[in-house]
């Protein structure tokens, strides 16, 4: 277990640390990830809001409505995806983990949005696929 978690953006100016226990890790392939991260997929995890603090370059982050109520969050500055919220799980973010600068025990659960993947992008591991969401999401 990861008890605390440090990242930050691609500039450095935004820092955040993480106490809380990180959700399975999505491989998620929709259109709108790969265009906000500018690859094949996301791998993105939800945590607790609650334990989730900026500790430096609050002022830079911006909040883009990429779907309405479903926010996502960049650095004004240099770009990077910081994580997205959603106004109906106001206790939930999801943090983009190549952000992460403390290593994890934690591996990838599943792909989501396998429908929308890149054709270019073959995916090469075991782990389950979803055409869509997650089953129970
Ligand atoms: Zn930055
Ligand atoms: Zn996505």
């Amino acid at each position: 277990m990861s008890p605390h978690l440090k990242g930050s953006c691609l500039c450095g100016n935004i820092q955040f640390e993480y106490t809380g226990k990180l959700g399975p890790i999505t491989q998620c392939h929709c259109n709108q990830c790969r265009k906000s991260n500018g690859t094949a997929f996301a791998a993105n995890s939800q945590i607790e809001k609650s334990q989730y603090k900026i500790v430096a370059g609050k002022d830079l982050i911006r909040e883009y409505e990429s779907t309405k109520g479903k926010f996502r969050a960049f650095c004004n500055y240099c770009g990077s995806p910081i994580y997205s919220r959603r106004d109906s799980l106001p206790d939930k973010l999801r943090i983009r983990l190549g952000l992460l600068d403390t290593k994890i025990e934690k591996r990838p659960s599943f792909h989501i949005f396998v429908d929308s993947k890149a054709e270019w992008h073959e995916i090469c591991d075991e782990i389950p696929r979803y055409p869509e969401l997650e089953p129970g999401r």
